[in-house]
């Protein structure tokens, strides 16, 4: 079979912001070939190999293999895109490192195929590309209600690219039930049933889990989002299995160590090969923290994207607030679930009290983990006063919120979203890892009678205080991130072409 080998065209650089362009490195291949790079990963225990342990060139059926190791002191040859047929069917034996595992994602920008070379010193490889070729190349790990929403974009994007392993740690199907059946669930969806149990656990049964996934088929990068339980799960197995770890939400601080999150965002960070900063001040915090500069990428919030996506348009919400009862702007939305909230007695008793004393009525999404901890503390009588109601789908949850006056919320995304909704929160927490909309959109106050007065300076003069907000733009971003995060993962697990001629096949 006659092949071409072609060196393309050199990467677009990297992409440092919200407003760049997208990256077009994906558009670039001939319509009559695959643009590939192969390189080969070494999957080894001993930490003692690079993660790039070679380069495969393709001649004919043809596959050499080009070594990288044992050349110290010199640099790795340079790696090609190559033009390979689509109908590309080649085998050949590669030679491996003594005592080494190797996997070898082949990372088409049209297509995706990944072979596992297994261990040993001298393995047959056979390469098939084309449209039926297995694809894999990311694989996202999460576990709750707000990781799907916020990765929903980058399932959608990545199509039949991706595959999902979820952890259960929100286990209660209506937390994320009717989100899986709106981001259509896809096709590879490893559903784990670790929640309900103590955090450690937890987390060492997901590491476990997760891990046997990821060494049974690697793909070419391992995605996590955000700050739980499920996310450095996730990002400690990718790191067991040498895998190239690509953290979403990265460089998030509170600087507040007794949130767990802190913890796991800080542990991810660090582990991480690529870190997506929504925001300027995310990056700047991972500076600080020495991340060098060039595994950061500013994105934006996938979140942005997520809600344009769901969000009802003005006659849809109209139509179910008048199935509420409610009008616009006549109702306050709150939601309770962080556990320094609801699992203190006295702070979740506080919150209840100010939100049943306010004028307007207060509409109540109950999470699972607030509706438990009222029946244990006998509170129950305390939500009387208050709408309260099962968790809803997130399109009807948008809707609600984008009819409020005002929000009441300890959520973390609901920050973010507020900002693209332009509506007010009043943020019920000890301290937040999202400043970008103090002063603006949010305020942070204590539980107890601040609640209260922040609702009420809100009400004085909606309308002004509305079209104040209107005019500010969100901090999170108004492109395509999860376009952004794509094109740096691509730019991650085929490293940029450089200007050397191609190394001759062996
Ligand atoms: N949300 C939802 N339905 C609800 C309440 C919240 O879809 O009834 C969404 C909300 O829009 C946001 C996410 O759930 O995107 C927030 O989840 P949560 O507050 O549980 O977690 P956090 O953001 O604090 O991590």
């Amino acid at each position: 079979m006659n092949s071409r080998v072609d060196v393309a065209a050199a990467d677009n650089g990297p992409d440092n912001g919200p407003d760049n362009a997208p990256d077009n490195g994906a558009d670039n291949a001939p319509d009559n070939g695959l643009e590939v790079v192969i390189v080969v990963r070494c999957g080894c225990d001993s930490g003692r190999c690079g993660r790039r342990v070679g380069v495969v060139y393709a001649e004919g059926s043809r596959l050499t293999l080009v070594n990288d190791r044992g050349t110290a002191g010199q640099s790795a040859p340079p790696v090609p895109r190559q033009v390979i047929p689509a109908d590309f069917q080649g085998s050949a034996d590669l030679v491996a490192c003594p005592g080494t595992r190797f996997w070898v994602p082949f990372t088409a920008f049209k297509e995706h195929y990944e072979g596992y070379l297994g261990s040993g010193r001298r393995r047959p490889v056979e390469l098939r590309l084309g449209t039926g070729a297995a694809c894999d190349p990311v694989t996202l790990v999460c576990g709750t209600r707000p990781e799907l929403i916020k990765c929903g974009p980058l399932i959608r994007y990545f199509g039949e690219r991706v595959s999902v392993i979820y952890t259960g740690q929100h286990y209660d199907s209506s937390m994320y039930d009717q989100i899986l059946r709106d981001i259509a669930r896809p096709g590879r969806f490893h559903e784990l049933a670790l929640g309900g149990t103590r955090r450690g656990r937890q987390l060492g049964a997901a590491i476990a889990a997760v891990d046997e996934i990821l060494g049974g088929a690697p793909p070419a990068a391992v995605l996590v989002q955000g700050d739980t339980t499920s996310a450095l799960a996730g990002a400690l197995a990718a790191n067991a299995n040498n895998l190239p770890l690509v953290h979403v939400e990265a460089g998030l601080r509170s600087y507040d160590r007794a949130m767990p999150e802190e913890h796991n965002r800080v542990a991810i960070d660090h582990l991480s090969d690529l870190c997506c900063a929504p925001t300027e001040l995310n990056r700047r915090n991972l500076l600080v923290e020495k991340v060098p500069a060039q595994r950061i990428v500013v994105t934006g919030n996938t979140v942005v994207e997520a809600l344009r996506t769901a969000a009802p348009d003005s006659a849809a919400r109209d139509g179910m607030l008048s199935r509420l009862g409610l009008a616009a702007d006549g109702y306050v939305v709150a939601t309770i679930h962080r556990p320094e909230n609801v699992d203190d007695r006295h702070n979740l008793e506080l919150i209840l009290r100010e939100l049943a004393a306010l004028p307007l009525p207060v509409v109540v999404p109950a999470h699972p983990r607030m509706v438990r901890r009222v029946a244990e503390f006998g509170l129950a009588a305390l939500l009387d006063g208050l709408r309260v109601v099962e968790p809803l789908a997130y399109p009807a949850f948008l809707a609600l919120v984008s009819g409020a006056a005002v929000v009441v919320s300890d959520s973390g995304g609901i920050q973010e979203e507020v900002s693209v909704l332009k509506r007010p929160v009043v943020v019920v927490r000890r301290s937040t890892e999202r400043p970008e909309i103090e002063g603006t959109f949010g305020t942070l106050v204590p539980p107890g009678p601040r609640i209260h007065q922040e609702v009420l300076r809100w009400l004085d003069d909606v309308p002004a205080r509305r079209a104040q907000l209107a005019a500010i733009p969100s901090p999170y971003g108004d492109g395509s991130p999860s376009a952004r995060i794509a094109a740096a993962v691509r730019r991650l697990v085929a490293p940029p072409v450089m200007s050397a001629p191609m190394v001759a096949a062996t």
